[in-house]
């Protein structure tokens, strides 16, 4: 238990960079502590905030109004791999990449890849159902969490799901608390499918004129029927944000935009898959299509992608991040509607991310000092959700609701299912002392 300035501080914010300082913060050592505290809350009505590793970009782990932060951070073990049934039983504080590594040294795949992964934690990924670059073929966190153990609100511990992949039996708890936000249960261990590892990866880099030229070779990519692992794409904004960053341009002259492209399974269809990667490109214009010989020159196409997040830092003290996600055949009109909201809110909207899924991180890069600057940026959010929406998309793809985003659900939500939900909320949670203010308006 900790009850320091720093302390209350530090647990009272996460990547979002807005919050409530803690009252308290509690780091229990198991599933019968944290029972107990959760127990207590309950009967003395003290708002509970779940925290994993405290990387969410919604605001999800931190208090909206102070209470007890619980933070599971003692429950870092990997407590079972098992090769047999392809699957891992592991603690929620267990690092994604962690776990990542263990399963990769026994010839196994972890797919779920948040940018985050080397600080973000399995049971954050599970409460938020992280996703990331691969998504576009093996899918999201939810597809990987075969059953629960979980503390109610109320201190009862359950158990939901089990190790088999296929489980039909009553409603799909394990599925309703994936990507829950830490209101309806703190979960305690978490059990996992792995796939084997494929044994050969391809990666390419496509350079275009502009974005939507990249963005047609997406759908140039799915009209030959090959689904990469992974197709990250970054805009011209990105571009010369990160060549201001490192000093030097990392694509050649002429870029607008580009493509990283991965593609992996055995290695004669990596071979196939990569020639029809580079052909669907060319077919659309791309400028130069470069493959990658090694891991050396794998890690320098990658690196215009990594250093994104930390170059923006450098271009406004605050980044409303929208993690906006639409069907992949209308990553076009996104981004001409990114382009309209540039112009008429005159913003530095540098847009990146997870093409193949539709997933596109519009980062609206703002001063919160300016006022009147704030007041833009804040249209702009608004009118990006409304038009994101009108494309059949979803406001948030990966980072959840948490209190950040919750002004805008009953644009997705029609009232009726806002209302079912607010009644599932309250039989996990009479009380509503779980994670109080977030998710609904
Ligand atoms: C640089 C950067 C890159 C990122 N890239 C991605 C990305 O590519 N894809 C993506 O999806 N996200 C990404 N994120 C967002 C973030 O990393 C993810 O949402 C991640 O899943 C959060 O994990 P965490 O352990 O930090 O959770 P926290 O931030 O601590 O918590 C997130 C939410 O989960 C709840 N929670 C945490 N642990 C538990 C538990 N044991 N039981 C119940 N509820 C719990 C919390 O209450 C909170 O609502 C990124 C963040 C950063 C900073």
């Amino acid at each position: 238990m900790r009850a320091d300035a720093a302390t209350l501080l530090e647990y009272g914010t996460d990547a979002l960079k807005r919050g409530h300082p803690a009252d308290l913060v509690v780091i229990p050592g198991s599933a019968a502590e944290i029972s107990a505290i959760a127990r207590l809350c309950h009967d003395m009505r003290v708002p509970l905030v779940v925290r994993g590793a405290g990387t969410g970009y919604s605001g999800g782990a931190v208090p909206t109004e102070g209470g007890i932060v619980l933070s599971v951070e003692r429950l870092n073990r990997i407590l079972e791999i098992d090769q047999g049934n392809l699957l891992a039983v592991v603690q929620p504080a267990v690092i994604t990449g962690v776990l990542q590594a263990a399963v990769e040294a026994q010839g196994l795949f972890y797919p779920p890849d948040p940018q985050s992964l080397k600080e973000s934690s399995i049971g954050g990924n599970v409460a938020e159902c992280a996703g990331g670059p691969r998504a576009f073929k093996y899918g999201v966190t939810k597809r990987y969490v075969l059953g629960l153990e979980a503390v109610l609100p109320t201190g009862e511990i359950i158990r939901t799901g089990g190790r088999t992949v296929k489980n039909v039996v009553g409603y799909d708890l394990t599925q309703l608390l994936v990507g829950s936000e830490g209101t309806l249960a703190i979960i305690t261990e978490i059990t996992l499918r792995l796939v084997p590892k494929p044994p050969a990866v391809a990666t390419l880099r496509a350079c275009f004129a502009d974005v939507r030229a990249a963005a047609r070779a997406v759908g140039a990519l799915v009209g030959r029927r090959v689904v990469p692992s992974t197709i990250e794409l970054m805009d011209r904004d990105s571009l010369d944000t990160v060549a201001a960053y490192v000093g030097e341009r990392l694509a050649p002259a002429g870029t607008g935009a580009l493509l990283l492209i991965e593609v992996d399974g055995v290695p004669a269809a990596v071979e196939a898959e990569a020639d029809a990667v580079a052909a669907a490109c060319r077919d659309v214009g791309a400028l130069e299509v470069l493959r990658a010989r090694s891991e050396q020159e794998r890690e320098a196409l990658w690196r215009v992608r990594r250093e994104t997040s930390y170059a923006l830092r450098t271009i406004a003290p605050l980044k409303l991040n929208n993690d906006v996600v639409v069907p992949h055949g209308r990553v076009p009109e996104l981004i001409d509607l990114v382009e309209r909201l540039r112009a008429e809110y005159h913003l530095r909207i540098p847009s990146f991310g997870h093409a193949g899924d539709g997933n596109i991180h519009v980062n609206v890069m703002v001063d919160p000092a300016d006022a009147e600057a704030m007041a833009r940026a804040t249209k702009a959010v608004g009118a990006l959700m409304e038009g994101v929406v009108a494309l059949q998309g979803s406001i948030s793809g990966e980072h959840g609701i948490g209190f950040a985003k919750k002004a805008y659900i009953g644009l997705e939500l029609s009232e009726d299912v806002i209302a079912l939900m607010k009644r599932v909320k309250a039989a996990f949670d009479p009380h509503g002392i779980l994670n109080p203010g977030k998710i609904f308006p």
